[in-house]
């Protein structure tokens, strides 16, 4: 693949601005290193030489290009619109997440850095960051909440085998946002020799731009394999919502063409009734705000509070969205909906069922909206749905909500075995 040249149509302008959202609120000591950040990437990304080296690690590394692959069961189910997914599952670690670290870390050894850190809530960004540590020889420590590393032992038990040093954040509420927090204080006093890897297209201005950067490889990839399957391009392209990473990467992709539709797709929770949701856009219950050092959209009250957020989707349970995400919504090139738990839940066991994918429950949240629209486009139209991660990951909690009894008898056994 070549360089994205024509890659930000919407670059940032005035200092890291997306239209109203972005910039960078940052302690002043903090300017410096965002500056120095800005420099490397900026001349990286100027650099053929850097993103086919990227493409080459992607593909000797992580397992790219990712395939798209045609679903004629659920097509045939639905009997509307074409459905295809883009293969973001069959990266190394399991989802998209890859394709930011390994391109985070490339940046880093160009600019000489030994160490990097990064937060993690669900413990999924942890795990690819210390893989991407292990292969480039980087330290690495991870931030997490104790709160959240008693709900995630799997991701870090494999952090700590990977060679991470996984810290506990005891403050607040002892999650991701304190992780950030702790992440952001740690940056302060070691950015001479330590890079934050942070994981979604949020934060100060570089990291919305250049986390975006890296992972549209998958649009730009997807646009290609598009073509080439069915001669034209998709009518609609749906992603699921967290920060939006996997989104604006697939969206990249197909930003220019104007016939093709962007939706993006929120945790609906337990309904955006319930008050028990991450749906900031769909909703319309998001508000502009500052917070975690850019401008976006929040789940805040009326005193600017950040609210609790919830899904089932510990990877979408976020108050933030990225300003990009926030501007292209305000200018109504991406529409955004949202699925609830139980539809997501639905969708997950019909694709199991349908087309033997294991989506990631993230991931399941953009097959609710595409299996919602496909019946009243027509045969003639082609969607494509962003698969970005597989679901192995969530065998606790998908085998809960499916109710499963013979799961249920393996976690007492294996707890009995444990107090013999
Ligand atoms: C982390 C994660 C997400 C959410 O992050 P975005 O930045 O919104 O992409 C979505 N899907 C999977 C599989 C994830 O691991």
């Amino acid at each position: 693949m070549t360089m994205p040249a024509e890659l930000f149509p919407w670059a940032p302008g005035r200092e890291g601005y997306y239209g109203d959202f972005g910039g960078a609120f940052v302690p002043e000591m903090l300017h410096e290193t965002l500056a120095e950040l800005r420099a490397a990437f900026d001349n990286a990304r100027r650099d053929p030489a850097f993103w086919k080296s990227y493409v080459e690690v992607m593909s000797t590394y992580a397992g790219r290009p990712t395939p798209v692959t045609y679903c004629d069961n659920l097509t045939r189910r639905f009997g509307g619109a074409r459905i295809y997914v883009k293969r973001e599952d069959l990266n190394h670690t399991g989802a998209h997440k890859a394709n930011n670290v390994m391109g985070q870390g490339l940046l880093v050894q160009r600019m000489g850095k030994p160490r990097v850190i990064a937060e993690t809530g669900a413990g999924q960004h942890g795990v690819a960051t210390a893989t991407m540590a292990a292969r480039l020889g980087l330290a690495c420590t991870i931030y997490m909440g104790e709160e959240d590393i008693a709900r995630q032992r799997p991701n870090v038990f494999w952090m700590e085998q990977l060679g991470a040093d996984v810290v506990a954040v005891t403050d607040g509420t002892r999650t991701l946002k304190d992780a950030i927090n702790a992440c952001l204080r740690d940056w302060a006093e070691s950015m001479a020799d330590t890079h934050y890897v942070l994981g979604t297209v949020c934060g100060p201005h570089p990291f919305p731009q250049m986390v975006t950067y890296f992972q549209s490889i998958i649009g730009h990839e997807a646009r290609t394999q598009m073509l080439d399957a069915t001669g034209e391009l998709p009518r609609r392209v749906y992603a699921c919502v967290g920060g939006g990473s996997n989104a604006s990467g697939v969206f990249a992709g197909f930003l220019d063409d104007l016939s093709v539709e962007l939706v993006g797709v929120e945790a609906g929770g337990k309904g955006i009734d319930s008050g028990k949701h991450t749906a900031r856009l769909a909703g319309g219950k998001g508000r502009p705000g500052v917070a975690q050092g850019y401008k976006s959209v929040f789940l805040q009250n009326e005193e600017g509070l950040m609210q609790d957020t919830y899904s089932v989707a510990a990877g979408l349970d976020y108050i933030g969205i990225g300003p990009m995400l926030a501007d292209l919504h305000q200018r109504g090139r991406v529409r955004f909906e949202s699925a609830t738990d139980s539809e997501v839940v639905e969708a997950l066991r019909l694709t199991m069922r349908s087309e033997g994918l294991i989506p990631a429950l993230e991931s399941a949240h953009a097959f609710v909206a595409a299996f919602r629209e496909a019946p009243s486009l027509s045969s003639a139209d082609a969607v494509l749905v962003n698969q970005s991660g597989r679901g192995d990951k969530d065998i606790f909690t998908v085998a809960d909500a499916l109710g499963d009894e013979g799961w249920k008898d393996f976690i007492r056994r294996k707890a009995a075995s444990y107090e013999r």
